[in-house]
């Protein structure tokens, strides 16, 4: 691992296992958080195994609506990503707080009150979420890669301006028609009923 800058060192306030695979990163462009970022991911266990993806306003640059030409160039950048570095098993999508692509794009203003911080981490979650499902839906159309399936299992977060990150969600990798079909056929034999394997 490299030496890491302390100044940018932010605290990861979550628990959850770091990826095992490649990961491909979206970020938005904020040139306050480029150190913060960097310094986050080296602590995922991610240096130097991550392509990054940017973005104004990271999830909502893609999912905004009217920004067709954003998303398509979103994936097609991630299928890009896929082929020349796979495995691939997590995607993160990295929001931040005093986000200028949300207030540009949504006219979003948001104060310093635990009422209003409250507010500005819901609304990254909305777009975070809605990316995540995006995302696992056109996983489940691609075909697989070395003979492996494509299966993503998506992490989004918040960090804020000092660089604490937060989680904001976790969307594991949906089953492949496959598995999911021998899941059925398992599950009635046993008289089960079969579970979502997302939350
Ligand atoms: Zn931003």
């Amino acid at each position: 691992m490299p030496s890491l800058n302390p100044i940018a060192m932010g605290r990861i306030l979550s628990e959850y296992p770091p990826p095992r695979s490649n990961v491909v990163l979206l970020s938005c462009m904020d040139l306050r958080l480029v150190d913060e970022l960097a310094s986050f991911m080296d602590r995922d266990n991610l240096t130097n195994r991550y392509d990054h993806l940017i973005m104004a306003g990271a999830a909502l640059g893609v999912m905004r609506p009217g920004h067709d030409n954003w998303r398509s160039t979103f994936f097609e950048h991630l299928d890009i990503a896929l082929k020349v570095h796979w495995p691939v098993e997590d995607i993160y999508i990295l929001e931040h707080r005093s986000c200028g692509a949300y207030a540009k794009f949504l006219d979003a203003h948001f104060g310093d009150s635990p009422k209003e911080q409250a507010r500005e981490l819901k609304t990254h979650r909305e777009y975070a979420s809605q990316l995540a499902e995006e995302i696992q839906a056109w996983a489940a159309l691609q075909t697989p890669i070395n003979e492996k399936p494509v299966r993503l299992n998506v992490r989004s977060f918040l960090m804020d301006l000092r660089g604490d990150i937060e989680l904001l969600g976790y969307h594991p990798a949906r089953p492949t028609a496959s598995a999911s079909k021998n899941r059925k056929n398992g599950a009635a034999k046993t008289g089960k009923k079969s579970r979502r394997a997302t939350s």
